[in-house]
């Protein structure tokens, strides 16, 4: 369970709300059980369960341990908004995968069309399923889903990274090259929408510094690309 630091005080922690519910109705844990906390900044609580007082659940904290869940490699996955349900399955197999955040962008070709309310509720829903996604995978840190940015202002970001991978359907680089030259911290992937990207925008990615990669002769589903691109990074950072 993710923690905020006002729940936790030296060795105590209270735990409310859906967590606590999940605690004593879902798993019907008693008193001694172990749980594992994490306080979302890669540090782990080992705890105990130690009484339930109406709704919630206190726990006394044995030991402290550099979350394990924390890949080397921080990757940041900007994808064109696909239609559906597609981008909530991005979001929570992403967030299993390791991704650190998620960019929800409006290309040329993005059928998905958001007013800024909707996105704002939107939002709130996607990053209740990552933070979902990262306590059953054991994140030491929950993912950010950032508000949806247009291409031109994805582009500014661009700098940002240590490195820029596009991935585009019709060509590009080898992935296996790509990380064979060099190592990176931050790494941000950029996938495009169903009809992929157009010619202006693989033009524009790649004058604005990104590495355009292929992931092999066969078009990917959208919701695969990063999926697939993920696993890749991971494996060839070692996790
Ligand atoms: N029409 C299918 C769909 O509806 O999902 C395929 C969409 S594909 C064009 C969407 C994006 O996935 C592309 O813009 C690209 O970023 C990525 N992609 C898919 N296959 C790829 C490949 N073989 N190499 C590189 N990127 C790929």
């Amino acid at each position: 369970y993710f923690i905020d630091a006002h729940q936790c005080s030296s060795d105590a922690i209270r735990i409310e709300g859906s967590d606590a519910h999940h605690i004593t109705r879902v798993l019907r844990m008693q008193l001694g059980a172990q749980v594992i906390c994490c306080d979302g900044k890669g540090t782990d609580l080992l705890a105990e369960v130690k009484a339930v007082e109406g709704d919630a659940v206190l726990l006394r904290v044995h030991k402290r341990m550099t979350s394990r869940g924390e890949p080397a490699i921080a990757v940041t996955v900007a994808q064109a908004l696909p239609k559906g349900d597609k981008w909530e399955w991005v979001l929570q197999k992403g967030t299993e995968l390791g991704a650190v955040s998620f960019l929800p962008v409006l290309t040329t070709r993005t059928v998905v069309k958001l007013e800024a309310k909707k996105a704002d509720k939107k939002r709130e829903r996607w990053q209740k399923i990552v933070k979902e996604a990262a306590e059953q995978s054991h994140r030491g840190r929950i993912p950010v889903v950032e508000p949806v940015i247009r291409w031109s202002p994805l582009l500014d970001l661009f700098p940002t990274y240590d490195r820029v991978l596009f991935a585009y359907e019709k060509g590009g680089q080898p992935l296996r090259h790509v990380l064979e030259e060099s190592r990176c911290e931050r790494m941000l992937i950029v996938v495009g929408p169903e009809g992929g990207f157009t010619a202006e925008e693989a033009e524009q990615a790649q004058a604005a510094g990104a590495v355009a990669i292929t992931l092999g002769s066969r078009i990917l589903r959208a919701e695969t690309a990063p999926l697939a691109l993920l696993s890749c990074l991971m494996y060839a950072h070692g996790e």
